[in-house]
């Protein structure tokens, strides 16, 4: 199996990296998404096998019990996100590229793993006062959800000083611009230019 090449986005809750990450893989069909498994409960718009495997606890428990993830965290207390390795062989066999949405401590473990063929690029919001708005937009969407928003912040400030060891460090003040240089930084990166 030939080993494709890794577009890891990380970044805050509310950076904007799914919405990045959507147009992403509308503009480059040698893309694939790493659909990740997590033990957090299903959103309205979400299908399982699309966006995440959702799992039991038990069931998460036993795949890192037999060495299923390439990597594995615990991004909110009692909730735990994952890459199977098994997704990754995945699409490699499919000829693709993967690209990762990811917290930023998995994202920095992959980059590790994978020096050679990785390109990682850190979201960052500069204003928690922005950040809070999203999500609070978006809480709106996600009432079932035990995430609070405070819990997010406190995370999306201790991320953003890890934003220094990505290769990358994207300032999402518009949307628009911010597709623009992550699509010219990954054409680079695939075609080589
Ligand atoms: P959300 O619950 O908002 O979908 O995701 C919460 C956080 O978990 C986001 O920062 C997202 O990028 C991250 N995440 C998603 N999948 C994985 C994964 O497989 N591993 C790790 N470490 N984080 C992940």
């Amino acid at each position: 199996m030939k080993k494709g090449k890794m577009i890891i986005l990380s970044g805050p809750s509310g950076s904007g990296k799914t919405t990045i990450s959507h147009c992403l893989l509308s503009k480059f069909p040698e893309l694939k998404f790493s659909v990740s498994c997590t033990t957090r409960s299903i959103r309205k718009n979400e299908k399982h096998g699309k966006d995440y495997y959702f799992l039991s606890v038990n069931s998460f428990i036993s795949k890192i019990k037999t060495h299923q993830f390439v990597e594995w965290e615990e991004v909110y207390p009692n909730l735990f996100y994952g890459t199977l390795k098994n997704e990754i062989f995945k699409i490699w066999k499919l000829n693709k590229h993967i690209l990762f949405d990811i917290d930023v401590k998995g994202g920095l473990n992959l980059k590790k793993k994978y020096p050679n063929n990785s390109l990682s690029i850190f979201i960052m919001v500069n204003s928690i006062k922005i950040l809070k708005k999203r999500l609070f937009t978006r809480s709106c969407y996600e009432k079932h959800n035990k995430i609070n928003i405070n819990t997010r912040l406190d995370k999306a400030r201790k991320e953003n000083n890890y934003a220094k060891l990505f290769d990358y460090v994207l300032f999402n003040i518009d949307l628009y611009q911010t597709k623009k240089k992550a699509i010219q930084i990954i054409s680079n990166f695939i075609y080589g230019k």
